[in-house]
């Protein structure tokens, strides 16, 4: 690698679509954002957006038969703005990795021994990981000079004490199938910590955070000194909270129930759990701005489903504010967290006993910068921080390839 090469190209490689980000690690702008979607179909679609300079973004459908075509659309699309994938710039590729099982705890750089581990842990993420290592092994036959780094979802939270990371049944077993609590949104829960001491200006080392990820997926995590020392996710992204279409957590005795008594069987369980259930099973709506509209119209649905989805919520905040003993802030981030002021004050909202307070008027202000919106006075802050999982992998993967 050459002294001026500083940029990270982001790859998040899912099943039908390529979302990605090249980023300069020099000052952390972002060179271009975009995304394929569609992969395989007839009418596949491609959006470029260059930044700076007033560029315009440029969208073209058109089939993009797998991930090679697409990840050599991305290419030229870079090289058309002078950003290729050949420039002597680029650092390295850093991807996202969904499951990163008990073995990678760290940003890790990819050669065919890491592929190999990564592909052992498809069963325990059967779902995400055969699309990240498509995108890993498209992106290395196309620049196989180029270093490659492995950026996990899981790792974040690979400090958890056994105590938190176990489940209470029997021990061969879960050995035996590397059942345990994995977590995941680590990237996020990861950049948000960092930001929010930066915010509060303090160390990491010396805070204890409880971080609120809601997105369409949403997870917690309890944040000891910028470990993580407990959070909502367990051996899928389907356990805790209530989401935008999974259940979180639910009684395992439910998935005997619908075998035996409903008659259904493991995959259209799966598929009731993971999709059909959290507020779009409650009221048939996952989009939590449709919800608010509901909730503030006086649909009955719609106002038990936000009541189910905050009772939970303030059910972690309680239990990660005994796990910590002390808590320093509250943080919430993604798409519901920074941007639904409603969900933020009723997750909140009776909390005062606990330090836990918001500010009206400064919780009601739209912006996409980290934030307080607990009163000056509040005995534990209350945040809004936006999450930025692409520039933590980025810093990820340029730690390692600029060390
Ligand atoms: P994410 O998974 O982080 O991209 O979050 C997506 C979700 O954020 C959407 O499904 C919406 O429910 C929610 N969201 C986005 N913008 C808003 C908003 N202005 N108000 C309430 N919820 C929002």
């Amino acid at each position: 690698m050459t002294s001026q090469a500083t940029r990270v190209l982001v790859l998040n490689s899912g099943s039908s679509s390529v979302k990605y980000q090249l980023l300069d690690m020099r000052d952390g702008t972002r060179l271009a954002v975009g995304l394929v979607e569609r992969i395989g179909e007839r009418a596949s679609r491609l959006v470029h957006t260059p930044s700076g300079g007033g560029a315009e973004k440029r969208e073209r459908t058109e089939r993009i038969a797998d991930h090679e075509q697409a990840l050599k659309a991305v290419a030229g699309e870079l090289a058309r703005d002078g950003i290729g994938l050949d420039s002597p710039e680029l650092a390295a590729i850093g991807h996202r990795v969904v499951h990163g099982g008990p073995e990678f705890s760290a940003p890790t750089l990819i050669d065919d021994a890491v592929l190999a581990e990564i592909e052992r842990l498809v069963p325990l993420a059967p779902l995400h990981n055969p699309a990240n290592i498509t995108g890993i092994r498209t992106a290395r036959a196309l620049r196989p000079d180029l270093p490659q780094v492995a950026v996990f979802d899981t790792a974040f939270h690979s400090t958890m004490p056994e105590d938190a990371a176990r489940y209470a049944i029997d021990t061969g077993t879960a050995d035996a199938h590397r059942i345990r609590r994995y977590g995941f949104h680590g990237t996020s829960h990861a950049y948000v910590s960092r930001r929010a001491a930066e915010l509060l200006g303090r160390p990491p080392e010396e805070l204890n955070l409880i971080v609120l990820h809601l997105g369409n997926g949403a997870s917690a995590s309890a944040v000891a000194g910028g470990r993580c020392v407990d959070t909502s996710m367990g051996l899928t992204p389907l356990e805790g909270l209530v989401m935008g279409t999974r259940s979180g957590d639910i009684d395992p005795a439910v998935v005997f129930h619908l075998e035996r008594v409903a008659g259904m069987g493991t995959d259209e369980i799966d598929e009731l759990l993971n999709k059909k259930s959290g507020l779009m099973g409650l009221c048939g709506d996952n989009d939590m701005r449709e919800i608010l509209r509901r909730v503030d119209g006086g649909d009955a649905a719609a106002t038990l489903a936000f009541g189910i989805y905050i009772h939970r919520l303030k059910k972690y905040i309680g239990a990660y504010y005994a796990v910590l003993g002390r808590v320093d802030a509250v943080v919430f981030t993604a798409g519901v967290g920074e941007n639904a002021a409603p969900v933020r004050a009723a997750a909140i909202a009776g909390l005062g006993g606990l330090g836990l307070v918001v500010d009206a008027e400064l919780n009601a202000v739209r912006s996409g910068e980290p934030r307080l919106v607990s009163p000056g006075h509040a005995r534990v802050a209350v945040a809004v921080v936006p999450t930025d999982e692409e520039m933590e992998i980025a810093r990820g993967t340029f730690a390692l390839v600029d060390a």
